[in-house]
């Protein structure tokens, strides 16, 4: 199924599904940048909310609030009831840290899946689990390589994969062109999250039956959106850039705040 459908279905589902709770679940936005990027971002988690019938708010903070301040009105939306969700949007400004910050929203409500004690699995790789799964994926001792090590897309999909059983190697910059190769052409899985785009392309061999996830957002000369892999490369699924992960991302955190007041 195209992403485009596998999102749209869901939502529709979780819909239904609020419709039967006795008030709609809530999330709260914590912003405290001036990024446009971020924006757009927002505008988006807003709108999905509204589609499942859910609630978000905005509290937004001018660049120059401190980190104790930020801190303050986190804590205080963590034991706020009427919030079943929270996130705070990321850049931070450069005087807060975004460690801190991570670990301040208390993990029943950490719906991003960035505190190491939460139960919600970050966003980004939940949402391709959840989709390679939707398409009959067979994770158990397939070989799958990840592309990047960060904190929010390439650690927590190396684990996400190693729980499925996964034979998981993960590539980052210090991997040799020569070993890239190597792991790319025995791979069943590739996932790429390097924010370089066009990276995986011909010059790389891939087995036909491999499956590319592609992360990257790249904003291209041209003015558009481009991936980490060309497109129509010669395997046998690869998602989109746009239209693929970052509909999945988006999904996944709906998913997340249902559970977040479904727990509550
Ligand atoms: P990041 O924090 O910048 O990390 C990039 C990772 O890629 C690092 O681990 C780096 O290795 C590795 N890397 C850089 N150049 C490389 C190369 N030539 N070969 C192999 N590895 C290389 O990036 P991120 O936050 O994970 O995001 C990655 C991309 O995904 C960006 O384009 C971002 O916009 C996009 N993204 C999309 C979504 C979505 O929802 N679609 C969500 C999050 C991110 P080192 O650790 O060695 O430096």
């Amino acid at each position: 199924m195209l992403i485009k459908e596998f999102v749209k279905l869901g939502k529709e589902n979780l819909a239904k599904e609020v419709e039967g709770f006795k008030r709609k679940p809530h999330l709260l936005i914590v912003q405290a940048n001036e990024n446009p990027a971020s924006d757009a971002y927002i505008r988006g988690k807003i709108k999905d909310a509204e589609e499942i019938g859910a609630k978000a708010t905005l509290l937004r903070f001018p660049v120059t609030i401190t980190e104790d301040e930020l801190v303050e009105a986190i804590q205080e939306a963590n034991v706020n009831p009427e919030y079943d969700g929270i996130i705070v949007q990321l850049p931070l400004p450069r005087h807060i840290s975004e460690a801190k910050i991570k670990i301040t929203v208390s993990p029943e409500k950490d719906v991003d899946g960035f505190h190491p004690l939460g139960s919600f699995d970050p966003c980004t790789p939940k949402g391709i689990i959840d989709y390679l799964e939707s398409e009959g994926f067979a994770f158990e001792g397939k070989n799958a390589v990840v592309l990047g090590r960060s904190e929010i897309v390439g650690k927590p999909m190396a684990r996400l994969l190693l729980k499925r059983s996964c034979n998981v190697t993960v590539l980052h910059s210090k991997t040799s062109e020569q070993d890239k190769a190597f792991y790319i052409g025995h791979a069943d899985l590739i996932v790429v999250a390097i924010g370089r785009e066009g990276f995986l392309d011909t010059r790389f061999s891939y087995k036909p039956d491999a499956f590319v996830v592609d992360v990257g957002i790249n904003r291209g000369e041209d003015g558009k959106l481009h991936g980490d892999a060309i497109p129509n490369l010669p395997v046998a699924k690869q998602t989109p850039v746009p239209g693929g992960v970052g509909l999945l991302t988006r999904f996944a955190l709906m998913e997340n705040l249902i559970r977040a007041y479904k727990k509550q």
